[in-house]
Order: C-alpha cells, then sequence, then structure tokens
C-alpha cells in the first residue's frame, strides 16, 4: 500500500479503488473517533464527486470481467475472503468496537454474523436460475435467464458496520455486480479492514471500491446523476431513504431501502415472563439500543405487568455501562452527541408529560464515562400517545413499558406506525402466536425470539422502512434483472 502525504495516525486507513489504495483527489481527510473515550483513531479520506466518479468508472470497467467469470469461481474468492474474516475476527472486532462503540462480545458476533452473509451469498450465487415456459407456438421457445444489474453504490450506516457491508456486497458480488461502497463517517475503519481482505484475496481490480466521505449528500449526488449505477442499496435513516429514492426517479434506478424501525415488543397474559423479559434485555439493549429492529415500545398485558416491570427493571439495573473494549461490559456508549442528543430529548419531553423513570434517566460524563457519549440504560413507565418516544425511533437505550388489556387493542396500538420493520411478541398459545404474526404490520416478527436476524431469512420492512429485501433466498434478486428469450426455430 503507498504512503500517502495526508496526516494520518495509520497510512493504511485510505480509500480503495480500481484496486489502488488512493487518497482522496482534495487531499483531505477527516477524523475518526472512539465514541467511548473521544479520542482520535485515525483519519480517512475525505472523497468528494471526483473520486466517487472515479470509483464508479473503475467499477463499470471491471463489470465485463467480473460477470463474465463463472459463479462458482467467484464464490471461490468470496469464501476465502469469508475465511480471512473469521481468521482475523479478534482484530476486526477490536476496531469495530473502537470506531463504534459496541462491546467485544457484540462486535465479535457481527463480524460472525458478517461473514455469515458471504457464505450465504457464495453458495447462493450458484443457484441463479432461470426458467423455460411453453411458448404459445410450435416453432417458438421461451427462455427467461436472470443477470447481474450492473455498477451497485452500497451505501450503508455505522451501527453495523461490517454486516451492513457483506449484507449487500456479498450477494452483489455473488452474482457479478460490481460495487462501489460508501460506509458511514463514524465507522469506516471496519469497512477499510475488510477491504484490506478483498485485496488479499485477490478480488479482481475495480470489482469492489470504497470512498470515504464527510460530504455524503456530495458523493450521493455523483451516485444518483451518474448513468453508469444501475442500482443503489441503501441502509441507513428513513429521511435519507426518501432522498435517494426521489433522486433515483431521474434515471429510473433499481433501488433497496433498509431504513428505520420503531418495534413494538408485546408481552401477552399467556407469556413466560422470564423468556419475556430476557428478550426485551437482548433486544432493547443490544449495541446500546442502536439497532433498526430494536424494541422501542414494550407493550405488557396488565395481568403480568407488576412481574415483569420487576424483573424486567431487576435486570436493566445489573447492565454494565462503560467501554466496549473492556471486557464484561454490557451496554457501550451512543455513537456520537447527535445521537445522545436526540435520546436526551425522548426521555426529557416523555418526563416533562408525565412519565415515570423506574431506572437511569441520566447522561454520565463522570470518570470513566469523561470524553463519550453515554446514557444509562433507562426505563420509563406511564408513558402515553403524544410522546415522542412512542412515534420516532429513539435509537437509544431506554425502554417505555406500556400496560394493555386485549389483544385487539394492543394489535391496533403496535400498527399505529408509519415504520414497519421489525415486531416481537410473546405468548405460549399457538393460535394467539399465528394469529398475531399475521395481524402485525412488519416485515419481520420475532414469536418468543428477540433476535430474528440470520443470514438465511429475508430482512426488510414495510411502510416506511423499506423497499426489497436483504439476507435469504430473496436478498439476492435484489441485484439481478429479467430478460425474457423468445426463439423462432
Ligand atoms: P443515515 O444518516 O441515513 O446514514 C446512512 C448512510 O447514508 C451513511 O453512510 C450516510 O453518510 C449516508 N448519507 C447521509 N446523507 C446522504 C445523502 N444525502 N446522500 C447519500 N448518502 C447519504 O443513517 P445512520 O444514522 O447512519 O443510521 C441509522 C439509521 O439507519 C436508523 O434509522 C436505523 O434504523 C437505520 N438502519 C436500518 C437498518 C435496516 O436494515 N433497515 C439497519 C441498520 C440501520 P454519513 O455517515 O457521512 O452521514
Amino acid at each position: 500500500m503507498p504512503a500517502t502525504g495526508i496526516e494520518r495516525r495509520n497510512k493504511n486507513y485510505i480509500n480503495y479503488i480500481g484496486g489502488k489504495w488512493t487518497d482522496a483527489a482534495s487531499g483531505r481527510s477527516f477524523p475518526v473517533h472512539n465514541p467511548a473515550t473521544g479520542e482520535e483513531l485515525a483519519a480517512v479520506p475525505d472523497a468528494g464527486r471526483q473520486d466517487a466518479a472515479r470509483a464508479i468508472e473503475a467499477a463499470h470497467h471491471a463489470f465485463p470481467g467480473w460477470s463474465g467469470m463463472a459463479a462458482p469461481e467467484r464464490a471461490r474468492l468470496l469464501l476465502r475472503a469469508r475465511d480471512l474474516m473469521l481468521e482475523r475476527k479478534e482484530a476486526l472486532a477490536h476496531t469495530l468496537t473502537s470506531e463504534q462503540g459496541k462491546p467485544l462480545t457484540e462486535a465479535r458476533a457481527e463480524i460472525e454474523y458478517a461473514a455469515g452473509f458471504v457464505t450465504w451469498f457464495a453458495e447462493e450465487g450458484k443457484r441463479v436460475y432461470g426458467e423455460t415456459i411453453p411458448a404459445s407456438a410450435a416453432h417458438k421457445r421461451l427462455l427467461v435467464i436472470k443477470q447481474p444489474v450492473g455498477v451497485v453504490a452500497a451505501i450503508t450506516p455505522w451501527n453495523f458496520p461490517a454486516a451492513m457491508v457483506t449484507r449487500k456486497i456479498a450477494p452483489a458480488l455473488a452474482v457479478g455486480c460490481t460495487v462501489v461502497l460508501k460506509p458511514a463517517e463514524q465507522t469506516p475503519l471496519t469497512a477499510i479492514g475488510l477491504f484490506q481482505i478483498f485485496e488479499e484475496v485477490g478480488f479482481p481490480a475495480g470489482a469492489v471500491n470504497l470512498i470515504t466521505t464527510l460530504d455524503p449528500a456530495e458523493v450521493g449526488r455523483e451516485v444518483l446523476e451518474n448513468p453508469l449505477v444501475s442500482m443503489i442499496a441503501f441502509t441507513g435513516s428513513t429521511e435519507v431513504g426518501k432522498l435517494l429514492m426521489r433522486g433515483s426517479a431521474d434515471q429510473v434506478k433499481r433501488i433497496s431501502l433498509e431504513l428505520g424501525g420503531h418495534a413494538p415488543f408485546i408481552v401477552f397474559e399467556d407469556a413466560d415472563v422470564d423468556k419475556a423479559v430476557a428478550g426485551a434485555i437482548a433486544s432493547k439493549f443490544r449495541n446500546m439500543g442502536q439497532t433498526c429492529i430494536c424494541a422501542n415500545r414494550i407493550y405488557v398485558h396488565e395481568s403480568v405487568l407488576e412481574s415483569f416491570t420487576e424483573k424486567f427493571v431487576e435486570r436493566v439495573k445489573r447492565l454494565k455501562m462503560g467501554n466496549g473494549l473492556e471486557e464484561g461490559v454490557h451496554v457501550g456508549p451512543l455513537i456520537d452527541e447527535q445521537g445522545f442528543k436526540k435520546v436526551s430529548a425522548h426521555v426529557e419531553d416523555a418526563v416533562a408529560k408525565g412519565a415515570k423513570i423506574l431506572t437511569g434517566g441520566r447522561s454520565r460524563t463522570d470518570g470513566i464515562f469523561e470524553g463519550g457519549h453515554f446514557f444509562e440504560p433507562t426505563v420509563l413507565t406511564d408513558v402515553q400517545k403524544g410522546m415522542r418516544i412512542l412515534e420516532e425511533e429513539t435509537f437509544g437505550p431506554i425502554a417505555p413499558v406500556i400496560p394493555f388489556r386485549d389483544e385487539t387493542e394492543v394489535i391496533r396500538a403496535a400498527n399505529d406506525s408509519r415504520s414497519g420493520l421489525a415486531a416481537y411478541f410473546y405468548s405460549q398459545n399457538m393460535s394467539r402466536c399465528l394469529r398475531v404474526a399475521e395481524q402485525l404490520e412488519y416485515g419481520i416478527i420475532g414469536v418468543n425470539d428477540a433476535v430474528p436476524a440470520v443470514p438465511q431469512a429475508p430482512f426488510g420492512g414495510v411502510k416506511e422502512s423499506g423497499l426489497g429485501r436483504e439476507g435469504g433466498r430473496q436478498g439476492i434478486d435484489e441485484f439481478l434483472e429479467v430478460k425474457a428469450i423468445s426463439f423462432g426455430l
């Protein structure tokens, strides 16, 4: 890798375009910080529109060669990359925690999850089947084939810096698309670690390209306006997703959107309360409440409210908050000042409108928390409609507990949202399980299961939570065009 002119602690942190490690054309860079300490970890190139255009051009040039390669050969390269990811799990997890904040145990699990997408899609890429259809005349034959869409621009968020990257790149590469990745500005270092692996396993120059930037709108404009980009695969906020959807209309680009959520988590009277408590802890406090499928509203039947709340609060009090790099820490910092302000505002708004804090409720800057964005895991009761926490995605460790009386009422409340990503409920009644799962207007349902996301299942939302699916058998179709071929004999 070449030495570079820009000032940075580690000169390896640069972009990857057309098989070469490179700086931004402007020579500018920006710092990446540890959200637990505020420490500057590295500086990465601040790419602009010109760099984005170069990366797109490189992906375009690589497309005929990469898409022309046999699927098993592409799979072999992907599986080699998967092996290296797992070999380097510890180092990658360390980088991920340093820039993102989640506890090391979660970061290790994320690297395995990210590698799982590579395995799944490397295999699925070998099964892109076409079909033959009986023609309407004896002298005709009809074939349907599937082909890669072309150059894919992948834009990813900071909350899963490894898994969101492979969930897009692996299916795209597996079917023969070439890729330009723009990771989130808070977490580019994990992506760079993955690209070092892609280089080592020998992906052809231009098949995968990486640009980091502090000006996503500028790079976004190039992605939207450059006709060489056939598809945008985006994970992030609903606001930016809508902007990209509007922008992609001009060239009718293919777009897949994995956007924000506002998950209801329902505990019915026939639930196993201990399992529901464990599930609520896992769903609400994983990644400090910063996942798109986090429980945002916890509805508990009034007959089990007391026992659930008591046990839940007890477990929340035992969560150890701190620097994710330290073993034994359960919850880390929030990603940045903006995330921290939103969480604080949701709690202040709820309390001002009558909510009560059962535990937590404070930001922390004392002692080991100095320099980071820490907010205590919090449980709220007396939460009412009209409070921001019931209407917006909190993206933080705040758990509002809301009582309900019957199934119809709670389903109505759960569906009363423009988001439709994930929903959870706990019940031991088989008929209710199927009935409620069918009625919830969400793309992913966890029934007595707080961790429903796996590489082999389709992941995605309805309503304003997105378009299309990632993961599963369905996740590969997003990157394929269908072509009908009619033969006259
Ligand atoms: P975000 O602000 O929308 O950013 C996501 C990505 O879009 C980042 O790489 C960002 O770059 C980029 N971006 C921002 N403005 C852009 C523009 N004008 N044009 C092109 N790209 C642009 O979201 P976030 O705060 O990183 O992530 C949290 C959100 O993602 C939450 O709403 C969460 O629910 C959602 N999410 C959804 C899923 C899912 O699968 N449905 C998974 C994870 C997260 P910068 O980093 O430079 O701003």
